[in-house]
């Protein structure tokens, strides 16, 4: 019925291959003023469709109506700068069908994510126990992450499960907000000191609080999406395990700097957290969506989060059968793995593998260099700004976000300004709020993002 045809295929790899050879990628339009509603009228029913026709309306109407993550000059939110290794991986994976949930039925797959991952592992200093999966993104790796730092609470001393709490600084992502929440768990938000959370704050608060002992985890993070800002990670991760707490350590944006020799110093004491939470997807180069969740003792995530079924035994205890190679553990070992064991979900992509083609076809060192690009740049930006007599840096980059004022205006006049300047395809950049204040904020991870881009935005703005 779905034969496989000549065409179609050529068609949609003759795209794909215009599309990654793009140099640079135009930042193109988002939705804002445009109604699909007549364009996609009719396009779904019974029979189908010429398929040239069908992929010139995605490539000339659909695909153009979309802000390229992948551009130089997307500075906002969190940009996407994907290898193409990565993106061609990505192909392979679809069609390949790869389902990575369990090492009975996909051992090759698990063991070369599971390779990736501990790539990053050692990047961060965990023990070479570590482990984890890939997941969708980092607002799943946290909501993962937590609820194992929830339910093994009593490995750390917690006796009562009744209430549970979990600290976080006001600069926390809105995914581990929303995160707790569903966990049932309450927030102790703890005062940060110049927005970095600190070991000092953390035993403050716990301190002065009057039910200490349900609090059972602490989130610290390394790379706030905001501002990029790290918290300490070492004294936060020091009075955790003090007090008994579990130490999630969201790098989402961040963790690619890991790559960044210089940089890296900032994340001092990341290994000695329980879990951490990296997006690919991000700084790391990989196309959406992965996410890398790493756990200090991957035994607790796994009796957290194994799904048990009648039909699903067959993963967990596979016999072995005489000649063959042992049901190995991360790469080896005898208990099997399976990625679907550290996080929740069952049947997954194996999403990881693009990262992991990458990083073999290219090494580590491409990657430094280019995460060091990105930084020095953001350096630059940064001056360039302080020297400019229209605006005002507003605090030094410790990442690649940097955020500066056009003096004098209002966030109506940022408004209007980020929109025309998109309209002029010069660059993505929408206004934050910062201590109050409406701000500019330029996000950075494109490698291909240049200075010039910048001075482009700073004389759009005089
Ligand atoms: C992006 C981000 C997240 C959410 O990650 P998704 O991959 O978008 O789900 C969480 N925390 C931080 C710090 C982030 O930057």
């Amino acid at each position: 019925m779905f034969v496989f045809d000549e065409r179609l295929a050529d068609l949609v790899l003759a795209y794909c291959r215009e599309r990654l050879s793009l140099d640079p990628v135009p930042l193109d339009y988002g939705g804002y003023d445009t109604s699909f509603s007549e364009l996609l009228e009719g396009l779904l029913g019974p029979s189908g469709n010429d398929p040239q026709k069908v992929l010139d309306l995605f490539t000339e109407r659909l695909a153009t109506a979309v802000i390229s993550h992948d551009s130089p000059r997307f500075l906002s939110f969190i940009p996407a700068a994907p290898t193409k290794a990565a993106l061609l991986f990505d192909m392979v994976v679809s069609c390949s069908s790869l389902n990575g949930t369990s090492w009975l039925l996909s051992a090759g797959a698990v063991a070369a994510e599971n390779q990736a991952l501990g790539v990053i592992a050692e990047l961060a200093g965990l023990p070479a126990e570590a482990g984890g999966t890939f997941v969708s993104g980092s607002s799943a790796a946290n909501l993962s992450a937590l609820l194992v730092a929830r339910d093994t609470a009593w490995v750390h001393g917690h006796a009562s499960p009744g209430r549970t709490r979990i600290a976080l600084s006001g600069e926390a992502h809105s995914s581990v907000t929303k995160a707790i929440h569903i966990l049932g768990a309450e927030p102790l938000v703890v005062p940060t000191a110049d927005h970095h959370l600190t070991g000092g704050a953390l035993a403050a608060a716990l301190d002065a609080d009057d039910d200490p002992s349900s609090v059972v985890a602490v989130v610290a993070t390394a790379g706030t999406t905001n501002a990029g800002i790290v918290d300490d990670l070492a004294t936060v991760t020091a009075v955790a395990h003090e007090r008994g707490l579990w130490c999630h350590v969201d790098a989402a944006y961040g963790g690619g700097a890991l790559f960044s020799e210089r940089a890296r110093r900032r994340f001092a004491g990341i290994g000695a957290a329980d879990s951490i939470a990296i997006d690919p997807h991000k700084w790391l180069f990989a196309p959406y969506d992965c996410a890398a969740l790493l756990y200090r003792d991957p035994s607790l995530a796994k009796a957290a989060h194994t799904q048990d079924a009648a039909y699903l035994a067959a993963l967990h205890t596979a016999p072995r059968v005489p000649g063959m190679p042992p049901a190995g553990g991360k790469g080896g070992g005898e208990d099997p793995w399976n990625p679907t064991d550290y996080a929740f979900g069952l049947s997954r992509r194996s999403r990881g593998l693009p990262l992991w083609f990458s990083l073999a076809v290219h090494g580590t060192e491409p990657y430094r260099d280019a995460v060091d690009a990105v930084l020095a740049t953001a350096r630059a930006a940064a001056e360039l700004i302080d020297e400019t007599p229209h605006t005002t840096l507003v605090r030094a980059p410790e990442l690649s976000i940097v955020l500066f004022r056009r003096n004098g205006w209002s966030r109506a006049r940022y408004d209007a300004w980020s929109a025309q300047l998109l309209a002029d395809q010069v660059a993505l950049v929408v206004p934050t709020t910062w201590e109050g204040k409406p701000v500019a904020r330029l996000a950075m991870l494109h490698p291909e993002t240049t200075l010039d881009v910048v001075k482009e935005i700073l004389d759009s703005m005089a």
